[in-house]
């Protein structure tokens, strides 16, 4: 026997009593929404929470984020990660007051339109903003849908997805579909946790074949994931008179848009110090000399883990003459520092050239 319409009313109700109350949950702008959506694509809600606001403060409308520079940006979303997120988003703004006037879409189709706007983002705005019924399915829905319905993650995650979306589709109906949205997701991050699901105070246990069957932590299953690389790299704080040399990488991939210390991989059988000379002359065709050692760290990105050794380095050939691996550079005093956004990696260096100043 089917119990969709049970399920669903179940959700809608659970959602109305007992919803957290997010910064999100109480404004109907789409522009808010939009920011939103985006923050918590890879981000916890606790962590996002005051990103979320002062980003609104720096940037409170569309037209605001699309006349911004991107290193702004990049400054209000400095700590957060996932930086393609912001640039993104920029783009996105820029897009939508070019192209829609400054009025933010409404429906998927529309969404879909706004470069860097996926799927489950166009799907969960359409779904708050217009009501239209489309499932977006995030890792706490997904992990619901499977657990409801039993859909195992094997080894084809194509159609594991395909099967997630398929049950989505019949729970995200009209006329709650926003809400049934957030429901299923707010379902996931507080009561349908993925070690130890809270069943006793779920509103559809009831339904749940997973709970039925006796261990609903078996559900979604193991995703084989990549394994974790690692990488050393090795950087140059290089001073004149009272300035250091900063770097900024390209505008696309791992980190682009964001300054950096110069520098680069350490290949296999080189010193950091042979490997900064040959980085900083095929990125900036400069020579230095290798000074005192200041600083090793490291730093995990998803899938990638970076030890991190900083150099002192003294510039005895230039001029500077960017290369691929840089998109533009500055001699910027120490107070200087904290107006650009850098890695989470770099701030280590940061700090401790800021606390050796002041020691001076
Ligand atoms: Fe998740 Fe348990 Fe609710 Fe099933 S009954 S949806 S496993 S919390």
């Amino acid at each position: 026997m089917c119990h969709d319409a049970d399920i669903r009313e179940a959700l809608v109700a659970w959602f109305q009593r007992t919803h957290r109350d997010l910064p999100w949950r109480r404004t109907s702008d789409p522009y808010a929404l939009w920011v939103s959506e985006v923050m918590l694509q890879q981000t916890g809600v606790k962590s996002v929470i005051p990103y979320y606001r002062e980003f609104l403060r720096r940037f409170p409308t569309v037209r605001a984020l699309a006349r911004a520079p991107l290193d702004e940006v990049l400054k209000a979303w400095e700590g957060l990660g996932y930086y393609a997120r912001a640039r993104n988003l920029h783009k996105g703004a820029q897009f939508i007051v070019r192209r829609f006037r400054g009025t933010l879409p409404t429906t998927c189709d529309e969404w879909l339109q706004v470069p860097g706007v996926g799927p489950v983002t166009a799907s969960a705005l359409a779904s708050y903003l217009s009501g239209e019924p489309r499932p977006a399915v995030d890792g706490n829905a997904r992990r619901v849908i499977s657990r409801l319905f039993r859909v195992r993650q094997r080894s084809s995650q194509r159609l594991f997805e395909r099967n997630i979306l398929k049950f989505a589709k019949r729970m995200v109906v009209a006329p709650n579909a926003g809400t049934l949205n957030q429901a299923l997701m707010e379902l996931g991050a507080t009561v349908c946790k993925p070690r130890a699901p809270l069943c006793a105070s779920c509103p559809v246990s009831r339904w749940c074949k997973a709970f039925a069957e006796g261990h609903p932590e078996k559900y979604p299953g193991r995703r084989v994931r990549p394994g974790v690389q690692s990488v050393r790299v090795v950087a140059a704080v290089i001073r004149r008179n009272a300035k250091i040399l900063i770097t900024r990488r390209p505008p696309e991939g791992l980190l682009g848009g964001l300054w950096e210390f110069p520098g680069g991989k350490i290949e296999a059988g080189e010193s950091p110090g042979q490997a900064l000379q040959r980085e900083l002359r095929e990125e900036l065709g400069i020579q230095v000399r290798i000074g005192k050692p200041l600083l090793e760290t490291s730093h995990r990105y998803t899938h990638l883990k970076v030890h991190l050794t900083f150099l002192e380095a003294v510039l005895v050939k230039g001029p500077i003459k960017p290369g691929r691996g840089c998109s533009a550079w500055r001699w910027v005093r120490h107070e200087e520092l904290k107006r650009f956004a850098f890695p989470a990696a770099d701030k280590a260096v940061i700090r401790l050239l800021t606390q050796a100043r002041h020691t001076r």
